[in-house]
């Protein structure tokens, strides 16, 4: 087409940044929930793991894998998330702000829209909001250790968690009273006190809670029920379809290790 007249205006657009990703590089968003110490404390969650919460994050999490282009692996624990767009991504020609927007602004609205399915009886009472930033990994193995660093903070915040929480429950202590005995422990006294006021064995807990979420894609089978057009003595009859989809699918696995990415090689291709 003909070429468009430019306006006097139109200088203004030379004034925006190129933040361009650096080409071959592992590009990683994180979100976190803005404040969510208080929207969790004003939404009720269980202390110290609301699962309604935690699976929430993951439906968000994959709506954004479905939605957006070139994510090949997440993470989440707490109320963070981590996307990891692949290598080679051209999307948006890796502008580092449209991938940031895009995933803050998509798990954001989820998060409102899924609210309702994970928090049947509890309304929601004002619009959570999450930061992003962006950070490039120029290594598979600084990817991974990226991944491992998440995973790690998850178990300590966690085990931690479980701790406090319960000498706060089921022993009465005051959140000062929890958080003075816990001052200066190691993991070993914890899952000692754990043992033996608690006589609970931390690595029987849930794993959701112990290692967070991990999103890959995995084929699926999926089985649909199907309205058939058919004659009118036969009408409302109905049929199963199968077939096989792409999905991003939720594992609690360990990631520190090298096993998982053993058995998914595909995600570092
Ligand atoms: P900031 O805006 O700086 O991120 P924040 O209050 O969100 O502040 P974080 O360090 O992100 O602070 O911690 C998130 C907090 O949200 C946790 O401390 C915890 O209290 C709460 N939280 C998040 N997810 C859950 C959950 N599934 N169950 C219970 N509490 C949760
Ligand atoms: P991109 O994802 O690249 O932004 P887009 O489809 O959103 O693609 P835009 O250039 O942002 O493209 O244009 C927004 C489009 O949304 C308009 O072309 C128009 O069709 C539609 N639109 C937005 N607001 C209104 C409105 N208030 N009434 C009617 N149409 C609207
Ligand atoms: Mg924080
Ligand atoms: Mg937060
Ligand atoms: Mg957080
Ligand atoms: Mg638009």
């Amino acid at each position: 087409g003909a070429a468009m007249a430019k306006s006097k205006f139109e200088y203004v657009r030379d004034f925006e940044a190129d933040d361009t990703c650096l080409p071959h590089c592992w590009v990683v968003v994180r979100l976190d929930g803005r404040n969510f110490h208080r929207f969790a404390e004003k939404h009720n969650f269980a202390k110290p793991n609301d699962s309604r919460a935690l699976h929430l994050m993951t439906k968000c999490a994959q709506t954004v894998m479905d939605e957006l282009e070139d994510i090949v692996i997440a993470y989440g624990q707490s109320d963070e998330y981590s996307f990891v767009f692949k290598r080679k991504s051209n999307w948006f020609k890796r502008r580092a702000s449209k991938f940031m927007t895009h995933v803050a602004s998509q798990f954001a609205s989820s998060y409102v829209f899924y609210w309702r399915d994970y928090f049947e009886d509890q309304p929601l009472l004002y619009p959570p909001g999450f930061d992003g930033r962006v950070v490039l990994y120029p290594s598979n193995q600084a990817l991974k250790d990226y991944l491992s660093w998440r995973q790690a903070d998850c178990h300590i915040n966690n085990l931690y968690n479980t701790v406090f929480w319960a000498l706060v429950q089921q022993s009465g202590l005051t959140p000062a009273q929890a958080q003075e005995r816990l001052q200066g422990t190691l993991a070993a006294d914890k899952n000692e006190i754990l043992f033996s006021e608690f006589n609970v064995n931390y690595n029987n807990e849930p794993l959701m809670n112990r290692k967070g979420t991990v999103l890959i894609w995995q084929k699926v089978v999926e089985v649909k029920t199907k309205e058939i057009k058919l004659p009118v003595e036969m009408e409302g009859k109905t049929m199963t379809v199968t077939r096989t989809r792409t999905r991003p699918v939720p594992l609690h696995c360990d990631i520190i290790g090298d096993a998982f990415w053993k058995e998914h090689p595909e995600i570092l291709d």
